[in-house]
Order: structure tokens, then sequence, then C-alpha cells
């Protein structure tokens, strides 16, 4: 009997993301090929991982001649790493979203021509100019970084004016320069995220809204799906098609929004799967995973409907007590191999119900045996309606 070769998928950043997507991809017949700069990121636990940097062009060449296509895990890969390889295997998402989504200013940017809106925002590359900014844009505000952020980090909040010099000088690191973005600081009633997928041939899925609450700047807790109005909804995944259709996007994304008073507001956008679409893994028909795989295949994408009601948890830090929480009824539990940091991802659960009220429920359960999540409270009286 002949070896049946498999799809080869190359992967540029070895994450959890990165080890979710290869754990969806197996049933399709691929096999997956991760780069890292860390020889033990934990992608590598599941499927070949190659350690280099993303600039180191050597590397680049012996991974694409490995590999038919190759996708991310990571955003913040080199777009000019990203376009090189572009010229030797199909690449998807296109190092052009990749480009846009890297820059907070370009995001918002692109937001507004499509007509979708955002929190006040403005460039900041002098100290003069943030002054500038804070008199245009008023307090309290955000003082991000424009390139490089994730998880609340590169960012600053002002309260008062007082805290300019302070805000410059934790971002601006001593230097008279630096590429920034100060943004309006939004008093959202919730945050939400359209996670969308959209095929090679144009056609566009999104699954329904999630509701998200985060904890010093990373994601804690998402209910799927979120109790919004049809009208909300049907607006925030319009905006979620403009802007895939105008980015000419294949694959997986997120759209993250501000909800205040029934407006909406984008934050930002992830060029890939996304982790407030993890409890699609048990809560939807088909996965973000395996969508983001069925559309840079080229293959028909998967249905995006919910099985009943999810929450995610994440697992900032270090991982609960496992044999505890699977004693929750509907627990799914996600290690992702990783060792304990403080503010690090290591892993997830997703609860899944028929009903918000039984959610509600197995929600109470988790937070009695789990006790130190910080958002389950305010998820349950959301359920709870
Ligand atoms: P980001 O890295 O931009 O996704 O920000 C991380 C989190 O900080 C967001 O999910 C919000 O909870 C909060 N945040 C960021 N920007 C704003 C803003 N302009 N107004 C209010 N909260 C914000």
């Amino acid at each position: 009997m002949s070896e049946r070769s498999l799809i080869r998928v190359g992967v540029l950043g070895g994450g959890q993301l990165a080890r979710m997507l290869a754990l969806a991809g197996a049933p399709l017949g691929t096999k997956f090929l991760m780069l890292d700069t860390d020889a033990n990121a934990c992608g590598g636990q599941v499927a070949a991982l190659m350690q280099a940097d993303y600039r180191d062009l050597d590397a680049l060449g012996r991974f694409a001649a490995q590999i038919d296509i190759a996708t991310f895990d990571f955003e913040n890969v080199p777009a000019d790493s990203a376009a090189w390889l572009a010229e030797r295997v199909p690449v998807f998402p296109n190092p052009r979203a990749l480009g846009v989504a890297q820059d907070r200013m370009a995001e918002k940017s692109l937001f507004r021509g499509l007509g979708i809106g955002t929190p006040a925002f403005a460039a900041v590359d002098t100290l003069d100019q943030l002054r500038a900014a804070v008199e245009q844009i008023g307090l309290p505000s955000i003082l991000k970084t424009r390139r490089l952020g994730y998880d609340g980090k590169g960012q600053f909040r002002l309260r008062q004016p007082a805290d300019v010099e302070a805000a410059w000088a934790a971002l601006a690191h001593g230097q008279p320069q630096a590429s920034l973005i100060l943004e309006a600081f939004v008093p959202f009633d919730s945050e939400l995220s359209v996670v969308g997928v959209r095929g090679r041939d144009g056609e566009f899925r999104s699954y329904p809204l999630t509701r998200n609450w985060h904890h010093e700047g990373i994601l804690s807790l998402s209910l799927a799906p979120a109790e919004v109005s049809d009208d909300i909804a049907a607006r925030a995944v319009a905006h979620a098609q403009a802007l895939a259709d105008a980015l000419d996007y294949v694959g997986v994304f997120a759209l993250e929004l501000f909800e205040q008073g029934g407006e909406l507001l984008a934050n930002e956008m992830a060029p890939r799967v996304h982790n407030s679409g993890h409890w699609t893994i048990e809560g939807a028909v088909s996965s973000q995973f395996e969508n983001h795989l069925r559309a840079v295949l080229g293959l028909p994408l998967g249905d995006t409907a919910t099985r009943g009601h999810s929450a995610m948890l994440n697992w900032i830090g270090a991982l609960p007590d496992c044999a505890a929480a699977l004693t929750v009824p509907g627990l799914h539990w996600h290690d992702y191999g990783k060792s304990a940091r403080a503010g690090r991802k290591v892993g997830h659960a997703t609860l899944r119900a028929d009903s918000a009220a039984q959610l509600a429920d197995a929600l109470e359960r988790a937070g009695q045996v789990l006790q130190r999540q910080p958002q389950v409270q305010p998820a349950i009286d959301a359920l709870r309606g």
C-alpha cells in the first residue's frame, strides 16, 4: 500500500491557536508544520515545529519547501516576511490584511472608511502631539502602542491632565518619538465580538455574537450567543462582512466591538482564530478552527450555528484543578501544555448547556468549584437577565 500524502499546512506561530488548529486539522487529512521563535512553543507537542526567527529567510525558505499552504497563529509576524512567503506558497489571510491588523491607526482608519464607528482616535508620535490629542479627544482616554500590543499590554489610561507625562514616559521609553495612538475611553455597556469566516470564493459566514468580559486587559470569560437585539447583531455582522470583503480576507477573523447604548464602536480586528471563538469547539456545529482550515484550503465552509448556549472561561497564569473542574456538568477542559506564568493564557474550559438558565446553573457550580474566576458572577447575572 503506498503512503497517502496529507495536505501540509504551515503555521507562522506555534502557540495554543496553532495547536488547536492542528487538532482540528487531523480529521481533514492535514499535517502541520509550525514555525516559532520558541523551540518549546506548545503547538510543538501536537505537530512538527521549526524554531527560527520570522525574519530568517533561509529558515522561511525551508519552511516553504515543506508546506502546501501557510497561515498564522500570531499576527505580529513581520509583514515583509509574510509577503516573501506569499511569493512561494499560498498564504491566507493575505499579507495586506495582516499589515492592516498590525497597525491600530491603519485598522481604525479602515473601519472609518467602511462606515464602522470607532472611539475618537488620533496618531501620537511626540509628547506635544499627545498634549494636542488629549485636548482634542478629552479625558478619560487610552494611549496605546500602534503596533505589537496585545492583552492590554502597551496601554496607559489617562484620567487627568497630570497623567500626560506619565503616559508618555510609560510608552515612549525615554525616546523623543514613538508610534502611538490616543483613543477616547468608551464607558461601554458590553464588549462583543463577531467571529467570522470568509472562503476563497468570497462566501462569508459568522458565528452568533459573543459577549466578552476582560480582567486586567485579558479576556476572562465569553458567553455565546450574546443576548443582543436582532438589530445590533445584524449591524455587527454587516460590519464584519464589510471588513472581510474590503480586505479580500480568507480564513477566520474576529472583530471586537464596544456596545454603548445600542451604538457599536469597533476596537480592533484579529486576523486569525480568536480567543473569543474558543467556545465554538464544543458549542458550534463546526468550530472556528475547522472553519479556518476549510476556508484556507478552499473547502466548503462549515455550519456556524450554535449547539445551545456556551460559556468559555480562560485559565490565566495557572491551571485550576482539572479533576475538580470536570465535576461540573457540561464542562470541557483544554490544557495548552504551557508552564504557569503570571498573565499567560495556559488553558480554557467551555461549558455547554441547552438553555441560558442551565448554563447559568453550570457557571454557578463552576464558580463554586473553581473560586478564583473573576467574571463568573456578571456572566450569571447576564444569563439570568
Ligand atoms: P485591546 O488590546 O485594544 O483589545 O484592549 C484590551 C481591553 O482594554 C479591551 O478589551 C477593553 O476591555 C479595554 N479597552 C481597550 N480600549 C478601550 C477603549 N477605547 N475604551 C474602553 N476600554 C478599552
